[in-house]
């Protein structure tokens, strides 16, 4: 039997409608940014494995440095106990995030992160004795699919489900440039609602689409929420690690977050880990004689040291002049992709920013998130040996960092193609 044969005896797969839903691939091995199926079919994985995966599949330093950990110490909790791999990360993650961020509460996934930097604004005011209660996101925001998370999600059909028995959240429309909805909406919904927290995707909406938006208006609505004392949650979960050129899309902005949060490139794409990090002045309202007043919140595998230790290796990889060359490289193409495409009768809103690239496709179809277009362009891709998840009629790339420029022209080239035929 197939491991796809296999797989349908017993595997749920996330997102997704077993009835109608072809049979998961069986992948048997990755190098690089390559993926092989077990019929031995390659592809060009052009969205880093959903956005994980920036260094390559199989990369030899991240191995070594798990194998190295493993034997080390695997593993200790984290409760009562520390370790020099967590120590380590935290120093180096304290020197590259923007400089008001200064603790670092662990856990294992990008929702996770997004669940402790919610329960985190809601607790800080609890222990200060403030009656706030709401959390403001932006429309079409995606942060994870735990309870608190999906609160804050604005995908309907993600959350439909659970829409009653959720977080109060008032929702705002994400910034355009040159317009001010953004920031007269969030104003009304602080004077209306006196909230805890302001949580946004910084730069980039990923899962709705790669729905970019201008540094500037997220600055001036930040401001809008430090006036009232709102704490603003950056989600860098998709965004961190060199994503949008920038080692954070926080340092586009001239305004600093209170609160950020981390997964995804965080272990190189490798093994879940997440962090979710907060200024001083956040963990200042936590610390007190009372035990009522701490943060009671843990995940059995916190600061995992064998996790941490492929963090700090990854982040050294970012930081290697050959992976910035990388990101440089990626964005000049795209620019240049970008622009190529642009005069196409069927190319709509061609944009770019640090290794991301995206466009929709004019269609008269059903252009639904998850759509039978959708599913066409999809199965166009894989039949061509290129995985990427179009969401509705949304074209996007989000490539490793290492992918060779031939294996990029070839992902442009089939992109091409898909506007030709489609
Ligand atoms: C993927 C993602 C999450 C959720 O992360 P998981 O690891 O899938 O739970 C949260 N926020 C953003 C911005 C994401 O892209």
């Amino acid at each position: 039997m197939t491991l796809q044969e296999r797989d349908a005896r017993h595997l749920w797969h996330p997102y997704t409608q077993h009835q109608t839903a072809a049979k998961p691939l069986g992948i048997v091995r990755g190098k690089d940014a390559l993926l092989w199926d077990e019929d031995g079919k390659e592809y060009i994985d052009a969205i880093a494995s959903w956005w994980v995966n920036p260094f390559g599949h199989s990369n030899e330093a991240l191995a070594k440095a798990a194998y190295k950990q493993l034997t080390e110490l695997e593993h200790v909790l984290f409760g009562g106990f520390t370790h020099r791999p967590a120590v380590e990360l935290a120093e180096k993650l304290i020197s590259i995030l923007p400089s008001n961020q200064q603790k670092l509460f662990f856990s294992d996934n990008g929702s996770t992160a997004v669940e402790i930097a919610i329960k985190m604004a809601l607790q800080y005011f609890f222990n200060k004795g403030e009656q706030r209660f709401t959390v403001i996101a932006l429309e079409n925001a995606f942060h994870g699919d735990t309870f608190a998370a999906m609160a804050a999600s604005g995908i309907s059909f993600f959350t439909e489900a659970f829409a009653d028995h959720l977080l109060k959240v008032v929702r705002i429309p994400a910034p355009v440039a040159g317009s001010d909805a953004a920031a007269k909406a969030l104003r009304a919904a602080i004077a209306a609602h006196n909230p805890a927290a302001f949580i946004f995707e910084p730069l980039v909406q990923g899962a709705v689409g790669m729905n970019i938006y201008p540094a500037e208006s997220l600055d001036e609505l930040i401001r809008i929420a430090k006036e009232s004392g709102v704490l603003t949650i950056a989600d860098e979960v998709m965004t961190g690690f060199g994503r949008t050129g920038r080692t954070f899309a926080s340092n586009y902005l001239t305004e600093q977050p209170d609160i950020m949060c981390l997964s995804k490139a965080l272990t190189g794409g490798t093994i879940p880990l997440a962090v979710t990090t907060a200024t001083q002045a956040v963990f200042d309202a936590f610390y007190s004689e009372d035990i009522n007043k701490a943060l009671f919140h843990g995940h059995t595998y916190t600061a995992n040291p064998t996790g941490c230790a492929i963090a700090l290796e990854a982040i050294h990889l970012l930081e290697s002049e050959e992976m910035q060359a990388n990101i440089q490289r990626i964005m000049g193409r795209h620019k240049a992709f970008v622009a190529h495409i642009a005069q196409h009768p069927k190319v709509q809103n061609g944009r770019t920013l640090g290794v991301i690239m995206a466009f929709e496709l004019k269609t008269a179809e059903n252009t639904d998130y998850y759509g039978s277009f959708r599913d066409r362009l999809y199965n166009f891709f894989i039949s061509e040996g290129v995985l990427l998840r179009p969401v509705g009629n949304t074209i996007y790339i989000l490539p490793p960092y290492i992918i060779s420029d031939t294996q990029l022209s070839r992902v442009y080239e089939v992109i091409e193609k898909a506007i030709e035929r489609f």
